[in-house]
């Protein structure tokens, strides 16, 4: 495991939920099963990656933790593609526009506050904000499937080094 920056804080993680894992390799197996495909030792090996991580990884840091393995940055990015098919992950924007990728089974709705000098990424809940989306979509009859909100800036600590 790499070390775990402290900035990549996830809070709201069920990470010690019981069989929380195996219910994450369940869904992605009956997602495989119904392409044709297995849960095969590198698919696994990702997966597990996720679990153990802090979250908000890039493909390329998903990659370095795990080439010791053989496993190719090809492999890599069809698994975390697929596990996105299966909503399984969800994606944010890091700091510099690259993708990065959370684990989201059974996990609240949440935003993020990205900061642009550290690569921070801290987890919001707005239930005020969700709720006027909500009734602004309902008066224009539209039926929301998803949505994101990601606020660049300076986090609190790095504002703090500045001084
Ligand atoms: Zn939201
Ligand atoms: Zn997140």
């Amino acid at each position: 495991m790499p070390p775990k920056a402290p900035s990549h804080r996830h809070a709201t993680r069920p990470k010690l939920n019981k069989g929380y894992s195996e219910r994450v390799h369940q869904v992605f197996s009956d997602h495989l099963g119904a392409h044709g495909l297995r849960l095969t030792n590198q698919r696994q090996k990702i997966v597990d990656h996720l679990l153990a991580s802090e979250g908000h990884e890039s493909l390329e840091e998903v990659y370095g933790a795990l080439k010791k393995y053989g496993i190719g940055r090809a492999t890599v990015f069809r698994t975390l593609k697929m596990l996105e098919e299966c909503d399984l992950v969800s994606t944010v924007s890091g700091p510099k526009g690259t993708t990065r990728f959370e684990l989201d089974l059974e996990r609240p709705h949440h935003d993020h506050l990205i900061c642009m000098f550290c690569g921070g990424i801290q987890e919001v809940r707005w239930p005020e904000l969700e709720k006027i989306q909500q009734k602004a979509c309902r008066e224009l009859s539209f039926q929301p499937q998803w949505h994101r909100h990601e606020i660049f800036g300076r986090c609190a600590d790095c504002a703090k080094k500045e001084k």
